[in-house]
């Protein structure tokens, strides 16, 4: 199936402050106007999917419909490989209902103790973004990144959101909550792309956005920290 361009306004179908950034700042070097769910006041429909895939569509596609244009939805989480792949789609719900992720990094870690994982070998994860973008007339895309890394405990640093203080990406000595978010997610040459959800956006715009002649974002980098 052909790839289909977008162009003018986009709706951003998130009610998460940390992703509505971080997708706005992937956006800006295309020149299109990014509106957010909350702004047009939408709706957050119920993620009844068992798959990344599944939830980033029943997103997409409700607040393109509700709006009557182009949608990008992110469905996204922390896989852990000790625990069986979770929290997995259930990332944000282990927050609870006032999103404390210091509590659900708390429950993660406390997980990994009763299976043993201990060692940095057995505390393996990976952060998966799964980006749709949809339009009203049914139209779908859908890409997906991710970003391999270790947990560790306690969690270091301030910055980012969800689960990022305890994940360090593979290749890297700091978490993602200490780096900034021009590191975790910028495209080069402010950054490396990193993040599961720039690495998505990545093939994203290569699909989508850069036969419009717009700057486009260079290669990915997947290297060592500086
Ligand atoms: P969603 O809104 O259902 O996709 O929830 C995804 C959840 O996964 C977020 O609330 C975070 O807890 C977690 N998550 C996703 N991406 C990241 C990230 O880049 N850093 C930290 N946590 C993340």
């Amino acid at each position: 199936m052909e790839h289909r361009r977008l162009t003018g306004r986009v709706v951003i179908a998130t009610h998460n402050p940390g992703k509505l950034k971080e997708m706005q700042d992937l956006l800006a070097p295309y020149g299109i106007e990014a509106v957010s769910a909350g702004e047009l006041g939408l709706p957050e429909p119920e993620e009844t999917g068992t798959t990344f895939s599944a939830n980033a569509l029943i997103k997409a596609q409700a607040a393109a419909n509700a709006a009557q244009m182009p949608a990008f939805a992110d469905d996204s989480g922390l896989c852990v490989d000790a625990l069986g792949g979770q929290p997995g789609i259930y990332s944000a719900r282990w927050g609870g209902p006032e999103k404390d992720f210091q509590m659900a990094m708390e429950n993660v870690q406390a997980l990994l103790i009763t299976v043993d994982a201990l060692s940095a070998e057995k505390r393996k994860a990976k952060f998966v973004s799964v980006l749709c973008l949809a339009w009203p007339d049914g139209h779908v895309e859908e890409f997906e990144g991710t970003v391999a890394g270790t947990l560790v405990w306690p969690p270091r640093g301030t910055k980012g959101f969800g689960y990022d203080p305890m994940f360090v990406p593979e290749g890297f000595t700091r978490s993602f909550g200490e780096m900034s978010a021009e590191e975790k997610h910028a495209m080069p040459p402010l950054g490396r792309g990193l993040s599961h959800r720039a690495r998505a956006f990545r093939l994203l715009s290569a699909a989508c956005l850069e036969a419009q002649g717009q700057k486009a974002h260079g290669q990915a980098a997947e290297g060592q920290e500086a």
